[in-house]
């Protein structure tokens, strides 16, 4: 009998569709899995059974009654906490929001229900999305399913480890700096950031609102196309959301698959010299360019010069808007309240309830943040900062007047060890080196398997301009074709 948890969402659809499987069979299937490796991998930080269950049955009574089912029906897909499921819990990786329950869906949630997939659950974060690793979950770490020892990669590591770990065959995470392609790297798997503003943020809590971007996670490039479809598009309840349709991802990554780059200009950074990156990951993705220069395109280098200050913007950017979106966890709306005994006045209450609900990493970028924000040091940092990144757009700019997209490998080094970069902040920034100037721009990138470098898996990032997201996933479509997708080892 077919294992249906190792099947591609396009495989599953199209088998639920026929009749030659049902929903609840396909769900059951998944639901039993995680039951068998999630104790070892915690990708998962809430399994909906239940929910999961329904909706799946829901499908099947939509497709006995005779009704026409779209492209995703049925298909399981597992949730980042950080975004909210009506009555179903959202923590956001932190123990300020433990027991929370949304009185309402997000966006992204409502298009995957009203799309007829099946929400299997919440997976497990860096608390309130700030990490490269998972490990900064108030809730323990997630694991690598290629190596159960090292990282799964961050913030979105419950989202990649349940694809790698086949507990789900689609998934959704949040970018902010990297925290969608970082984690599809390092666990062999295809994650996409689409243009900001492209995906609602409407119930995704916030982070750093001007570069929060939810997206779709997969095992395959076509797979997180038709995932992309449809959770993008117009949302009248996020004033950032984009009045435009979804660029065709779908058409574009099968027009990818048949292998033809024809015509098409691929821009190396100058910038990305390799210096601070593994050298078995420069030669994956040396070796993978190669491979679509083989499939017709063109590879040239291309200046970047701002990029080397994307790094330390980002770090003052994303902390200030932080401190800002962070002060509504006061203990009186939602979660968490701490020594509310009748003695106590209300700032002590959220001076307590902040101290004991917030973790390390969140309470040291609300610091900076506030820093950077003060009056007297505005203009020094956070005024600064936001000019590195119109320079860094103006790169970008001038890159795509010379090139369809740019190249790069995803992350500098492939999964480390559970541990070994916690000691110092800054190592853990060093995750995110090639992924955050995207974020600053505002653009869409995607990171696609590319190979191994000492047997862990290796990412291949393409990055495009503003609305041109289907362009990355023909290219994706592409090297994926020419190198096929990664197999874990088995669990
Ligand atoms: N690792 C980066 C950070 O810690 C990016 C996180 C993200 O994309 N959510 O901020």
């Amino acid at each position: 009998m077919t294992d249906l948890t190792k099947l591609t969402a396009v495989e599953i659809a199209g088998l639920v569709a026929s009749g030659e499987t049902s929903a609840v069979e396909v769900t059951q299937a998944h639901l039993d899995r995680i039951g068998a490796v999630d104790d070892r991998v915690h990708a998962f930080l809430h399994v909906d059974t239940e929910g999961a269950l329904a909706a799946a049955r829901a499908v099947d009574e939509r497709r006995a009654a005779g009704e026409e089912l779209g492209p995703l029906a049925g298909v399981p897909v597992a949730v980042k906490d950080v975004l909210t499921t009506k009555g179903v819990p959202t923590t956001v990786g932190s123990k300020i929001l433990e027991g929370w329950r949304p009185p309402y869906d997000s966006t992204i949630v409502e298009r995957l229900r009203d799309a007829g997939t099946v929400m299997l659950g919440k997976t497990n974060m860096d608390e309130f999305a700030m990490g490269s690793s998972t490990e900064y979950s108030a809730y323990g770490p997630t694991r690598n399913p290629w190596d159960l020892e090292r990282i799964p990669g961050g913030s979105g590591g419950g989202s990649a480890a349940a694809l790698a770990a086949y507990e789900a065959p689609l998934s959704i995470g949040s970018d902010t700096g990297g925290s969608i392609r970082q984690p599809g790297a390092v666990t062999g798997t295809v994650g996409a950031k689409p243009t900001y503003g492209g995906t609602s943020r409407y119930g995704l809590v916030a982070f750093s609102s001007s570069l929060d971007t939810p997206g779709p996670c997969a095992r395959t490039v076509l797979d997180a196309a038709l995932l992309h479809q449809v959770i993008g598009g117009h949302d009248p309840r996020d004033s950032t959301s984009i009045p435009a349709q979804v660029p065709d991802v779908v058409a574009a990554a099968r027009r990818g698959a048949t292998g033809d780059l024809t015509g098409v200009k691929l821009g190396v950074v100058t910038e990305f010299t390799g210096e601070g990156a593994e050298p078995g990951v420069m030669a994956a993705f040396r070796d993978a360019a190669e491979a679509l220069a083989k499939l017709g395109a063109e590879i040239v280098e291309v200046s970047c010069p701002n990029f080397k200050y994307a790094l330390p913007a980002y770090y003052l950017i994303a902390p200030s808007e932080c401190s800002s979106n962070l002060a509504r966890f006061d203990g009186v709306r939602f979660g968490l309240r701490v020594g509310d005994d009748g003695n106590r006045s209300l700032e002590e209450v959220m001076s307590l309830t902040r101290e004991a609900g917030f973790g390390p990493e969140v309470k040291r970028r609300i610091m900076l943040g506030t820093y950077a924000l003060s009056s007297g040091y505005y203009d020094a940092y956070y005024g600064q900062a936001q000019k590195v990144r119109t320079l860094i757009t103006r790169d970008f700019t001038s890159a795509f007047e010379q090139v369809d997209a740019l190249i790069s490998p995803t992350t500098p080094f492939v999964a480390f060890p559970i541990g070994s970069r916690t000691a110092d902040p800054y190592q853990m920034y060093l995750a995110d080196l090639f992924t955050i100037p995207t974020n600053l721009y505002g653009g869409p990138a995607i990171s696609v398997p590319c190979g191994l470098s000492d047997g862990l898996p290796v990412g291949f990032q393409i990055m495009a301009p503003t609305m041109a997201d289907d362009r990355m996933y023909r290219v994706a479509a592409a090297l994926e074709n020419a190198v096929g997708t990664l197999t874990p080892p088995a669990l």
